[in-house]
C-alpha cells in the first residue's frame, strides 16, 4: 500500500546483491563453528562507551569521539564485545561520528574473527543524535495524522540520516499502548488505540528497513518496550504493572505481533515488572509468546542494565550470577550496558557448570550475526561520506513540515476564531511560546532535551514562526510565565489590550523517562493564572497546547476562544503551527489519545458501558475532548453508509463504504474513522473500537466514496480463555455519525445469545 520513495534514489543504489537467506545461514553456521565461548559471549555484550557508570548507578557522560584508546581495546580485544551504543551529552557532527564508528570498526577488525560492532541508537524522530539532522514531530503527532504514509517517510528518511551518522540499528519504533497520560513516556507512543499503534508502528518499521536485505539507506529497527511497559499502576516509569494475560492480548500485543510480521529485526524488554514477573526474567513472554507464538527470530536486547536489576532493583534473583542465569534462560540475546562486564564473566561461567545451555548461547549469537549479515556490516562496517548527499536536506525538512501540519490538532474554534487575518495585531506569550524544547520534546539533541535551543538554531519557535509569518511589526511577545511561576503576567496582560488576538502557549518542558513522572496531571497552576490575568482583557485567546502529553487544561480550555494542540511537533514544528494558525495549513489531526477533562477521570475510548456507573451517574467517561476528535477550517459530511452483504461469514469479507463530503469553503484532508463493536459478547464488549482508518483529500464541494474490507478475523477479541476469536451474533459499525448493524454467523459456534463456543 505504501509506495511513497522519497529519496528519489533507488532503492537498490546501496543494496548488495541481496544474498538470500539460505547464503546468510551458511556464513553464520561457518563462523560460529569457529567461536570460542568467550567470543560468543563476547557477541551478546553490549556495552557504552561514552559514559562512566559510577558503582551507585550514576551516569557521567562524556564524549563519545575522545573515547579512550585504552577503554575500546577492552572492550573488543578483550571483551570482543559485539555491540556498543551511546548515551551521548551531547549531538554529534557527521565528521565526528564517522571518526568514532571507524576508530571502533578497525579495533574490531583487528579481533581474531573481525566480527563488525552493531552500534544502536535512539534515533526516534529523526536522526536526533547528529548536528544538523532533520528531526520529525513525535509518535504522538506521528499518530494524530492518521496517515500511515507520513509515518513510512519519517521511518525512511530517518534510516538515511541515521545510515549517514554511519550507524545502523535505531532503537525505534515505541510500540507501547499509551493508554495513560500520567506515564511520562506517552509522547514516544502512537497514542491509546490498538490499531492506530500497530498499523503506524508497521509503516515506521517499514520505512526504517525497508525490503532489502543489504540495503546501506535502512537500519535495523527496534520494537519496544517488549510487553505492558506503558501501564504502571502508579503512572510512574519503570514501576509495577498489573495486566491480566487477556488485557495484555488484547491491548498491548497487537502492535508487536503485526510488528514482528512487517520483520522487525530486533526487540527491546520492558524494564518494570508485570504481575510480579520482571519481564526480562519472563520465559512465558521473551520465549513462549515472543518467539513461538509471534515467531520473532531477530534479537532481544534488554533495556539498560536490567540484567543486573533482577537482583539489585527487582529482587527475583539473590545474586548477579542468578540473574544472569535467569534472563539468559528466559530468551535473552544480548545485554546493554552490562555493568563492569560481570555478564560476560558469569555467562561463561554458567556455560561451563551448565547451568546455561550452550545451544541457548549459541541460538542468541546466530541471531545477532544474521542482523549484522543483513545490514551488510561484515563487507561495508563504515559507510561512504558521498553516498548520503541528502543529509539535512530541504527535501526532508518538508517532510518534516508536512507531518507537523497534518499533526496539529484543532479542538475547538468558537465563531470561527481560527484562522487568524495576516493583518491583525497578535500577543504571543507563555512559557512555550519562545524554546525549541517544547517543539522537540526528549531524546533531542540530548537525552532530556535541554539542549535544544542551543542546536535548534535557525529553527523557528512559535514565536519566531508567527514573526515570520505576520511581520515582526504585527507581534508584541511577553513571556507572561514560566512552566511554573508567573513571570510578567501583568505586562502580558497590558500588550494584549492593544492586540486583536492573544496566541497563549502553553504545555511542558521537556523530558525523557523518569524525570517526567509527575505527581499531578493538572498544568502548574502559573500557567492557568497566566490564562486567567489575559482573559480579563477580553481578547480571544488561542489556546496552543506544547506538549507530549494530555495534561488537564479544562479551566484554561473555557477561557479560550480555539484550542489548539501542537503535540511535539519537531523541529518544523513553529512553522507549521503558523501555517496552521494563518490558514495557510488546514488543520486534520485527529487526537489519537483521549484528552481528559479532570485528573482522576482517565478513562479511553474504547471503554465498557458501565463505565458511568449507573445511569444517575455523572461521573466516569466524560472526556474534554475524545480519541478522534479533530476539527478542520472547513466541513466534511458523512452520507450513504453501505454494507456490501447483511452477513459476514469466515469465508466472505464484507465492504463497508461511506461517502464524504466536503461541504465547506476551502480544501482540506479528512482521516475518516471506522468503529466495529459486538453488541454482544461472551465478555463485556468494548463500546467502540477503531478497526480501520484513511486519510483523504477534498476539494470544496468533492466527495470521494471511501471503502473498508473486513473480514471476521479482523473483529476478533480476545476471551477469558486468551483465545482470539469473532463471536457470531450483531455488529455496531459507526463512520461519522452513520450508524449501521450486521451479522457474523459461524456454524462452530453455539446457537446461544453470547455467541459462546
Ligand atoms: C530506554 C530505552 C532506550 C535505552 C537506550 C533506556 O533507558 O528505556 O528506550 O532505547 O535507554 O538509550
Amino acid at each position: 500500500r505504501i509506495t511513497a520513495l522519497v529519496l528519489g534514489i533507488s532503492l537498490n543504489a546501496l543494496a548488495q546483491q541481496a544474498p538470500n537467506k539460505a547464503a546468510i545461514d551458511a556464513k553464520v553456521n561457518k563462523l560460529l563453528a569457529g567461536m570460542t565461548l568467550e567470543e560468543k559471549v563476547g557477541q551478546m555484550t553490549q556495552v557504552t562507551l561514552d559514559a562512566v557508570i559510577t558503582t551507585d548507578d550514576k551516569k557521567v557522560t562524556t564524549e563519545p569521539h575522545t573515547i579512550s584508546d585504552a577503554k575500546l581495546r577492552e572492550a573488543i580485544l578483550k571483551y570482543h564485545v559485539g555491540s556498543i551504543l551511546n548515551t551521548s551529552g551531547r549531538p554529534y557532527s557527521r565528521e565526528e561520528w564517522h571518526t568514532f564508528i571507524s576508530t571502533i570498526q578497525n579495533m574490531a577488525a583487528k579481533d581474531r574473527l573481525k566480527i563488525p560492532v552493531i552500534y544502536g541508537i535512539d534515533a526516534i524522530h529523526g536522526m536526533n543524535y547528529t548536528i544538523g539532522g532533520t528531526l520529525f514531530p513525535q509518535e504522538i503527532a506521528l499518530a494524530a495524522t492518521f496517515n500511515p504514509d507520513l509515518a513510512y517517510k519519517t521511518g525512511e528518511i530517518t534510516a538515511y540520516e541515521t545510515r549517514a551518522s554511519y550507524i545502523p540499528w535505531n532503537f525505534s519504533p515505541v510500540l507501547d499502548l499509551g493508554k495513560s497520560p500520567l506515564w511520562p513516556r506517552i509522547y514516544e507512543t502512537f497514542g491509546e488505540d490498538p490499531f492506530v499503534a500497530k498499523t503506524m508502528g508497521a509503516a515506521m518499521i517499514n520505512g526504517y528497513q525497508g525490503t532489502n536485505v543489504g540495503d546501506r539507506y535502512r537500519v535495523a529497527a527496534c520494537m519496544k518496550h517488549y510487553l505492558g511497559y506503558s501501564y504502571p499502576l502508579s503512572g510512574k516509569d519503570r514501576t509495577p504493572a498489573w495486566i491480566p494475560d487477556r488485557y495484555m492480548r488484547e491491548y498491548f500485543l497487537p502492535s508487536f505481533r503485526d510488528a514482528v510480521k512487517a520483520g522487525a529485526r530486533t526487540v527491546m524488554i520492558n524494564s518494570a515488572e508485570i504481575n510480579g514477573v520482571p519481564v526480562h526474567s519472563s520465559k512465558y513472554l521473551l520465549t513462549d509468546v515472543l518467539r513461538k507464538e509471534l515467531g520473532f527470530t531477530g534479537i532481544a536486547v534488554t533495556d539498560w542494565q536490567d540484567i543486573k536489576y533482577l537482583h539489585d532493583r527487582h529482587h527475583i534473583a539473590a545474586t548477579q550470577k542468578e540473574a544472569v542465569q535467569i534472563a539468559v534462560n528466559a530468551g535473552i540475546d544480548m545485554s546493554m550496558v552490562p555493568y563492569d562486564y560481570t555478564f560476560y564473566t558469569y555467562l561463561i561461567q554458567l556455560v561451563k557448570e551448565g547451568a546455561v545451555p550452550m545451544s541457548r548461547i549459541n541460538e542468541s549469537v546466530k541471531r545477532i550475526l544474521t542482523v549484522k549479515y543483513e545490514l551488510d556490516l561484515f563487507e561495508h562496517p563504515v559507510g561512504n561520506t558521498a553516498d548520503y548527499p541528502k543529509f539535512g536536506s530541504d527535501e526532508f525538512k518538508q517532510a518534516s513540515l508536512q507531518a507537523a501540519r497534518e499533526a496539529i490538532t484543532l479542538l475547538k474554534n468558537n465563531n470561527q476564531t481560527l484562522p487568524l487575518k495576516k493583518g491583525m495585531k497578535v500577543l504571543v506569550t507563555g512559557p512555550t511560546a519562545n524554546t525549541m524544547r517544547s517543539l522537540n520534546g526528549g531524546w533531542s539533541y540530548t537525552w532530556q532535551g535541554e539542549k535544544n535551543d542551543e542546536y535548534a538554531a535557525g529553527k523557528n519557535t512559535i514565536l519566531e514562526a508567527i514573526q515570520r509569518k505576520i511581520g515582526k511589526d504585527n507581534v508584541v511577545y511577553e513571556a507572561g510565565s514560566t512552566y511554573d511561576a508567573l513571570q510578567n503576567a501583568d505586562d502580558a496582560a497590558k500588550a494584549a489590550k492593544n492586540c486583536d488576538a492573544i496566541v497563549l502557549c502553553l504545555g511542558e518542558l521537556s523530558y525523557t523517562e523518569n524525570p517526567g513522572n509527575i505527581d499531578d496531571l493538572n498544568l502548574p497552576q502559573a500557567q492557568l493564572q497566566l490564562a486567567q490575568d489575559l482573559a480579563k482583557t477580553g481578547k480571544p485567546i488561542i489556546l496552543v497546547l506544547a506538549e507530549g502529553r494530555p495534561r488537564i487544561v479544562t479551566d484554561a480550555d473555557k477561557l479560550s476562544s480555539a484550542t489548539v494542540m501542537t503535540y511535539l511537533s519537531g523541529n518544523e514544528g513553529g512553522d507549521a503551527l503558523a501555517d496552521v494558525l494563518f490558514g495557510d495549513a488546514n488543520p486534520s489531526g485527529k487526537l489519537p489519545i483521549t484528552y481528559p477533562r479532570y485528573a482522576n477521570a482517565l478513562v479511553n475510548y474504547y471503554r465498557k458501558a458501565t463505565e458511568n456507573g449507573n445511569s444517575d451517574d455523572t461521573h466516569g467517561y466524560n472526556p474534554l475532548y475524545e480519541f478522534g476528535h479533530g476539527l478542520s477550517y472547513t466541513t466534511f459530511s458523512y452520507g450513504g453508509l453501505k454494507i456490501s452483504k447483511p452477513t459476514l461469514t469466515d469465508a466472505q469479507a464484507l465492504t463497508i463504504s461511506v461517502n464524504v463530503k466536503n461541504t465547506g469553503g476551502g480544501e482540506g484532508k479528512e482521516a475518516v474513522l471506522l468503529y466495529i463493536s459486538d453488541s454482544y459478547a461472551s465478555i463485556t464488549p468494548d463500546t467502540k473500537r477503531l478497526r480501520g482508518f484513511s486519510k483523504i483529500n477534498l476539494k470544496p464541494g468533492e466527495s470521494r466514496l471511501v471503502s473498508f474490507t473486513i473480514k471476521a478475523s479482523d473483529l476478533a477479541f480476545v476471551n477469558d480463555q486468551s483465545k482470539l476469536v469473532t463471536e457470531p451474533g450483531e455488529f455496531k459499525i459507526q463512520i461519522g455519525d452513520q450508524v449501521k448493524t450486521f451479522n457474523y454467523t459461524n456454524a462452530a459456534f453455539k446457537n446461544t445469545s453470547t455467541g459462546k463456543l
